[in-house]
Order: structure tokens, then C-alpha cells, then sequence
């Protein structure tokens, strides 16, 4: 789906050939990015304070630091034209630092709006998407009052650094919730409904420095553990949901002056209607699947949009699912994946098999409209089962 934007056009001089892209964070996000940028031309300068990640393997260079060191900061800018980020948590005086040297993009508001909830969750619904019901937890007796407003079940989240179920309890009674906040603290806390959905959704838009927004299909998230599984792309939903959720996703990514990618995962309720969970303003796990399956893929797309170069149309030339390899477990069955028919193989790079960590993934494309169902899905990754 491609929909052209009515926010005012920035011109903005495209990133020559050869340029610098400066990826804030050295993860899996930042290799997938380092390559897309490598594949267009551009060099890839990563920030880390890690030794040997994933995405300084496969970048021009690397600066060897921390997020918040002046000094690493300084020298990271130096070293590029113009800066992005592969992950959300980087500190405002790191964020205010990067953009008194050099254009960053996206703009450090959109980032600071989805490192915290709350202020996540009140622009959601100001940019009139709906979300389940929510309130801020500050105190015990906010709690408290916060239960009788919601119900229960609920889900108790810390407003900030949570991630793959991290930092978020399901509470079912009083005692419950006033454990888990003992147990999560400190404060602030959000508290929202539990939301019984159908399934979960999410949506990658990208929106380019001239304004255009284009969004790929949305796409179906199985989870295991809190982790994402599985991706099924697109998701098997009705089509005009699935125009419902890409305009969601949108309306947010204009309402935000998004310059890259942002990905909006979304519930379905029981009752067929949307609600938005949270945002994350860069290339998303469950946009995998785009790097084999579109001739433009979420990382090129999130690059482009950070250079200044046109975006071309979010398509599909297959369907796809998507399996993360996830821990020692998963990576134990790569030898049997290279040898797997069909299976397209992702590896991070990463020297660690620890529990949980994301190692790499797995795509399994489908001609157009031949995504099978459930039982299909495990078949066809038949080496998982
Ligand atoms: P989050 O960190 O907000 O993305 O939450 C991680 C996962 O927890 C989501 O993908 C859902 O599966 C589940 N979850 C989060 N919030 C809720 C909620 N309000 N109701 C039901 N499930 C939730």
C-alpha cells in the first residue's frame, strides 16, 4: 500500500554516493541497516560500546563507546554525514548532543516519545488511533485507583526500558498488582487493560524526507516466551482491516514528521476492532521478512528516507513467514537450516548462544496469495517441529 502524504515537502539534498551513515547501536538492526546502506552505495559507521558486534562486523567503521560519553559521541558524529539510530534507548543529552553536530534522523522527539509509555500512548490517541484503556501509576494508591478505573485482568509495564516482555506483569487481583509493583519497581508504572486479542499485528511505514509515506502489508506476530516467533506476511485478515491498519499507522507516521522507518504493532480484538500497542520509530524484527520478499526492504527503505532519496512503493513480490532463531536451542538447528529446501538463512554474527538472544532468522517465501494457515506454517518449517 502507498499513499502519498500531504505534509509540507522538505528539500533536503540527497546523501552522495560514498557518504557516511552514522547507525547509533551495533545490533542485528544496525547490520541489516550497515548492509542495505553498503548495497546503495554508502558507508555505514557504527556507535557500541561493545567489541566485535553484529553490526560493526559488516560496517566501514566503528566507534568503540559509550551512548552517553561526550568524547565517543563527538568522535562518532565526526566520522558521519548523518546519523540514525537501530535502537530507541539512547539518552536525551546523548540525542541532544548527536543533533547539535549532525542531521539526525528520525528526530530525537520521535524517539524520546517511544522510549517512555505514557507520553507514547497520550500522543497515540492525540493523533486519534485507538488504544486499549490506560492510566499512569505513579503510587500505590494511583494503583489502586487505576485498578477500580481498568478491571482486572490488567498489565501492569514500567514506562520505561521494557522490551520482549521485560519490565511488565499480568495482574488478575489487588494483591497481585501491589506485588508487582514492589517487585518492578521503581515508579512510574503504566497500568492498561488486559486486551483479549484475536492476534497481533503490526504495520512498517516509512516516510521519506520529501514527505511520501509508503507502508508494507500488515503482518501477523506470533510470540513464544514474550519473544517474537513467527511472522506471517501478510496477515490473514480482511482487507479492509488490513487498509484500517495501514492507515493507522499512517496518520501516526505523518502526525510525527517521521524521516525512516517506524513500525506500529497493533492488537486485533475479538470483536474484529484495532487497537495500537506500541511504536518503535526504526527497522522492526517483524519487518524481517521484507529482505526477501520485497524488492525494497525495511532496511533499504529506512535508508533511503535518512539519505534523502526517493522511497519507492512497499511491495511484495511473495508471501513470507518469518522465524526468529532464538538461543542456544534454535542455533543448534542451523546445520539442519542450510540444508533445509527453501529456507533463507539469516545469521547475526553474534559469538553468544545465550537464552532468549535473537540469533538470526529464517524466511520462508509463497507465491503471492499461497500463504498457508496454521498447520501449513509448521510444515513448512518442518525443521523446527
Ligand atoms: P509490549 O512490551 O508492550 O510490546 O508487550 C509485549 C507483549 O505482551 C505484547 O506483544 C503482547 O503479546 C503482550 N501484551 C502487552 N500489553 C498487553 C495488553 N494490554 N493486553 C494483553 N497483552 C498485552
Amino acid at each position: 500500500m502507498t499513499a502519498g502524504s500531504a505534509a509540507a515537502p522538505v528539500k533536503a539534498a540527497a546523501l552522495p554516493p560514498n557518504a557516511t551513515i552514522g547507525i547509533v547501536g551495533g545490533g542485528q538492526l544496525g547490520r541489516m541497516s550497515a548492509l542495505a546502506a553498503a548495497r546503495l552505495g554508502y558507508r555505514a559507521h557504527i556507535l557500541t560500546p561493545e567489541a566485535d558486534s553484529p553490526a560493526a562486523q559488516v560496517a566501514a567503521g566503528t566507534t568503540i563507546g559509550s551512548y552517553d560519553d561526550p568524547d565517543a559521541l563527538r568522535a562518532f558524529a565526526a566520522a558521519a554525514d548523518v546519523i540514525t539510530f537501530e535502537f530507541e534507548n539512547v539518552s536525551a543529552v546523548g540525542l541532544d548532543l548527536l543533533s547539535s553536530l549532525r542531521p539526525v534522523h528520525p528526530a530525537p522527539a520521535i524517539l524520546r516519545l517511544s522510549q517512555e509509555r505514557v507520553t507514547e500512548k497520550s500522543f497515540i490517541n492525540g493523533a486519534g488511533a485507538p488504544t486499549g484503556a490506560w492510566a499512569p501509576v505513579n503510587t500505590p494508591d494511583e494503583l489502586e485507583r487505576a485498578l477500580g478505573l481498568l478491571g482486572m485482568p490488567a498489565v501492569l509495564k514500567t514506562t520505561r526500558l521494557g522490551y520482549d516482555g521485560r519490565g511488565q506483569a499480568i495482574v488478575r487481583t489487588p494483591e497481585e498488582a501491589h506485588a508487582a509493583y514492589g517487585r518492578l519497581a521503581p515508579a512510574p508504572f503504566i497500568l492498561e487493560a488486559f486486551v483479549d486479542f484475536a492476534c497481533e499485528i503490526s504495520v512498517v511505514v516509512a516516510r521519506g524526507q520529501d514527505g511520501r509515506i509508503v507502508a508494507y502489508d500488515p503482518v501477523e506476530n506470533r510470540h513464544r516466551n514474550h519473544i517474537l516467533d513467527l511472522t506471517l506476511a501478510p496477515a490473514q485478515i480482511t482487507q479492509e482491516l488490513a487498509l484500517q491498519a495501514a492507515g493507522i499507522a499512517t496518520d501516526l507516521a505523518h502526525c510525527v514528521g517521521l524521516v525512516g522507518v517506524l513500525a506500529v504493532e497493533m492488537f486485533v480484538g475479538r470483536d474484529g476492532g484495532l487497537l495500537v500497542n506500541e511504536l518503535a520509530p526504526r527497522p522492526h524484527n517483524s519487518g524481517h521478512w521484507t529482505i526477501d520478499a520485497c524488492p525494497a526492504s525495511q532496511f533499504e527503505m529506512h535508508v533511503r528516507a535518512v539519505a534523502g532519496l526517493p522511497l519507492p512503493a512497499a511491495v511484495r513480490h511473495s508471501d513470507a513467514v518469518m522465524k526468529n532463531l532464538v538461543g542456544p536451542d534454535d542455533l543448534a538447528l542451523w546445520p539442519r537450516i542450510l540444508a533445509a529446501p527453501g529456507l533463507i538463512p539469516h545469521l547475526y554474527g553474534k559469538a553468544e548462544a545465550r537464552p532468549g538472544r535473537k540469533m538470526g532468522h529464517v524466511t520462508r517465501l509463497f507465491p503471492l496469495g499461497a500463504l498457508p494457515g496454521a498447520f501449513g506454517v509448521e510444515a513448512a518449517l518442518g525443521v523446527f517441529a
